[in-house]
């Protein structure tokens, strides 16, 4: 059992626990019991650590996950990574770690100030969309009751905006792009839906993207950021606006060569010193703020994600809808220097996705060569660092533009 963590406390209380130690501030970690923790849970781990202390152990890639072996329990559910750093990884938790990764999760609407019953919609991968007469997903944290609807961002937009309209949740959340591809294609008002504030995650929310939800809701924008194998890392504050990170319970590195992680919560495939690899820094000096968590800043998000057609035009990432086509598990497209595009994919049925998508390409970024690769995805890091955010990347959009 690792120490540290409120996982070890009632479930009930997990929202108090998670409350109170955000108002506390930074908590030291007993460093020498996390690492003997390790060592108790298998061989694998006690070779690795050796006599070693924290800096001394060697930090864990993601080619490195499948060998960590993984305690014996009946409700181990295994999750895939998205891949968008090119490599896959699958993480298993148990039904309890589940539980904590969502209390984690919720932890920043402790402080939204929102009544005690929520209407929420999620938008998540996929195209399919809850009806306003759907039975909603009950969740009771911290004193809130949260009733829940999902729609996918590759739905019917109108079908959604019927589900927001009946609704009228106060919050909203879910996949960055997918909610500012909505409020785009949407074509309704959204304004006077009453929604208070929308939480998009699971990718870098671009400044522009903040902007367009905002202004279309007329709603806050406070940004997550986290990763399918350490849960929620940090989340942005509604008193001061900065990140404020998850730090009790995720033991965070800000190496110069991307964010190294140790969650505190996870003991069935523990991860000690694992390389999330996105630039992240701690912010220095505490911020003037009741939350008294550490704040992050998070560097790589600032990259230009645009491509450039052989006009001349930017296009962006928006405008690609993949989503749409059948079978298709993961992609990136990929912009050299020269123009040229690649589209790295992977589909249950390659030779009947490979001309849907390269039709797709041709007709969104005009003017350019594409080459098709399947597999998984060998994007060359330009700057030697690759993003775990993005599926889209251009070398000649980032010369082009070096003040985005
Ligand atoms: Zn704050």
């Amino acid at each position: 059992m690792i120490p540290g963590s409120a996982i070890h406390a009632a479930p009930e209380d997990w929202a108090a626990q998670l409350r109170d130690r955000a108002l506390a501030g930074p908590r030291a970690h007993d460093l020498p019991a996390i690492l003997d923790a390790f060592r108790q849970h298998s061989d694998y781990y006690r070779a690795r650590i050796g006599d070693a202390d924290w800096p001394g152990v060697p930090v864990l890639e993601k080619a490195d996950v499948a060998d960590v072996p993984v305690g014996d329990a009946p409700d181990l559910k295994a999750s895939r990574t998205s891949g968008t750093s090119g490599f896959q990884v699958t993480i298993r938790n148990t039904a309890r770690e589940r539980e904590f990764r969502r209390a984690l999760l919720y932890r920043p609407q402790l402080f939204y100030g929102l009544p005690a019953e929520v209407n929420q919609v999620v938008f998540v991968d996929g195209a399919w969309c809850a009806g306003p007469a759907d039975a909603p997903k009950w969740f009771s944290y911290g004193g809130t009751t949260y009733r829940t609807w999902f729609c996918g961002v590759a739905g019917d937009p109108r079908e959604i905006w019927q589900l927001l309209i009946t609704l009228r949740p106060q919050l909203v959340r879910g996949i960055a792009s997918g909610i500012v591809r909505f409020v785009e294609t949407v074509d309704a008002p959204l304004k006077d839906i009453g929604v208070r504030i929308v939480a998009p995650g699971g990718e870098s929310l671009l400044p522009e993207w903040r902007r367009t939800i905002e202004a279309a809701f007329r709603a806050r924008v406070l940004d997550r950021y986290g990763s399918t194998e350490t849960g929620a890392i940090a989340w942005q504050c509604p008193d001061c606006g900065r990140y404020h990170a998850n730090a009790d319970e995720i033991v965070l590195e800000d190496a110069a060569d991307g964010l190294v992680a140790t969650p505190l919560f996870v003991s069935s495939q523990p991860l000690l010193r694992y390389r999330l690899g996105d630039r992240v820094r701690f912010d220095a000096g505490i911020s003037d703020c009741p939350i008294g968590l550490p704040t992050l800043t998070i560097a790589q998000a600032r990259r230009d994600d645009w491509l450039v057609d052989g006009n001349g035009q930017r296009v962006s990432p928006l405008a690609f809808q993949f989503e749409q086509v059948p079978g298709l598990r993961a992609w990136r497209l990929h912009q050299r220097s020269d123009g040229v595009l690649t589209l790295y994919f992977d589909a249950d049925a390659p030779s009947e996705a490979a001309p849907a998508l390269l039709a797709a390409v041709q007709a969104t970024v005009p003017g350019r060569r594409c080459e098709l690769v399947q597999g998984l995805w060998q994007v060359p890091a330009t700057d030697g660092f690759s993003s775990k955010f993005k599926r889209v990347s251009s070398e000649l959009a980032g010369r082009t533009n070096p003040s985005a």
